[in-house]
């Protein structure tokens, strides 16, 4: 089988395949499960950096799911919501805000540059009179990090409330919840490492309370979150959670709460792959703020994205990935989050690299693989 090395799916750890296989039969109503699952919520909100204040709620869905029930939740009609857009993800938001019946105000800007706080701010100034703002922490199909620990607490200091797509930074990047993010969503098969099929949304006391005192209902029933506000006293459920899923989510949670390292990881091998692929004469896609979950380089001149994938399924088994939407046909992008965050693999992608982009001529300034091997 092929390595994928993508920005997710990532692989499954055995513990994880283990404790999913070995999830006892319980009705998810029975007091020890649903206790169980509020414990594993309150993990994910410890490391998001959420407050004891602060709940998560675990959704059967993958992470888009997380995604338009912020979105279906807080959204009454008529209002304005700030999006904040330089990339797909960020865009994404507009429609979804519209679908809710909200009209969605967009932030664009340049998708090579992270969104500039301050830039943000004189906007501000001038125009603030939004319900709440989008905001994507890593915009995954173009490899850029932006920088919500400054953009919440701005956004917040004008009355806005935060909604912030992690579902590729999540766990691998440090995200502290309690400064300004007011509904948090991430997923479970990016830098977790558990299969697709949860997504979680942490919720502050100002998100909840947003949520609780809207004066019309929520046009959705599975994507609604106020179904969720008594579900521990009550021992219920809106809809029948997975109980194998969950039983998974909490073996990749011991995994990231047990290794110190996790987020150093990242950063330190993200940091190696950006130096070699730029020593090589290669160009990064982001012009600032590149993420530590995923990183995309530019298509050399002379040959496409196809071809180089081509070439490295069938001469080295290794899966890498384009992009969508604007960066389409413009960059590769190498996948190093969660479990497929670690050094061996790494070197096979840098070597797989180097063998391809010589055989198609592309000229490189330096021997991918063993420069990436000097710097880890
Ligand atoms: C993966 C991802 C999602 C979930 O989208 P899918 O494409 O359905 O997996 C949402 N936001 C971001 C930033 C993601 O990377």
């Amino acid at each position: 089988m092929a390595n994928m090395m993508l920005p997710g799916p990532t692989r499954v750890p055995e513990e994880v395949r283990r404790a999913r296989a070995q999830a006892p039969d319980v009705m998810d109503s029975d007091p020890d499960f649903v206790s169980f699952y509020q414990n594993t919520c309150r993990r994910i909100t410890r490391l998001s950096g959420g407050g004891d204040d602060y709940e998560t709620i675990i959704l059967s869905g993958e992470g888009m799911l997380a995604l338009e029930a912020a979105v279906a939740s807080l959204t009454e009609a008529g209002d304005r919501v700030l999006v904040l857009d330089n990339g797909v993800f960020g865009a994404g938001f507009g429609d979804l805000v519209q679908l809710y019946g909200g009209t969605a105000v967009p932030y664009t800007v340049d998708d090579r540059r992270p969104i500039d706080p301050v830039a943000l701010g004189y906007f501000l100034e001038s125009s603030h009179r939004f319900k709440y703002a989008t905001l994507v922490h890593c915009e995954t199909p173009t490899g850029l990090q932006n920088n919500i620990d400054r953009l919440c607490p701005l956004l917040k200091s004008h009355g806005i409330l935060t909604l912030v797509d992690a579902v590729s930074s999540q766990f691998a990047e440090p995200i502290q919840a309690s400064l300004g993010i007011d509904l948090l969503c991430g997923g479970s098969q990016k830098a977790l490492s558990a299969p697709p099929g949860l997504s979680f949304v942490t919720i502050s006391p100002a998100g909840w309370a947003a949520i609780q005192n809207r004066k019309t209902p929520i046009a959705s029933f599975y994507a609604n979150l106020q179904n969720f506000a008594h579900y521990y006293e009550e021992c219920w459920f809106p809809y029948t959670m997975p109980v194998s899923d969950i039983y998974g989510l909490a073996a990749a949670l011991d995994l990231v709460e047990g290794d110190p390292d996790y987020m150093v990881r990242h950063a330190h091998l993200a940091r190696a792959c950006r130096g070699a692929l730029q020593k090589a004469g290669l160009t990064l896609y982001p012009e600032g703020n590149p993420a530590n979950t995923v990183t995309a380089f530019c298509v050399p001149e002379g040959t496409t994205d196809k071809t180089i994938l081509e070439l490295l399924l069938r001469e080295h088994q290794m899966m890498l990935t384009g992009s969508f939407g604007a960066p389409a046909g413009k960059v590769i992008r190498i996948g190093h989050m969660g479990a497929n965050c670690n050094k061996e693999d790494m070197v096979a992608v840098m070597d797989a690299l180097q063998g391809v982009l010589t055989a198609l001529g592309v000229p490189l300034l330096c021997d991918l693989g063993a420069t990436f091997r000097n710097r880890i």
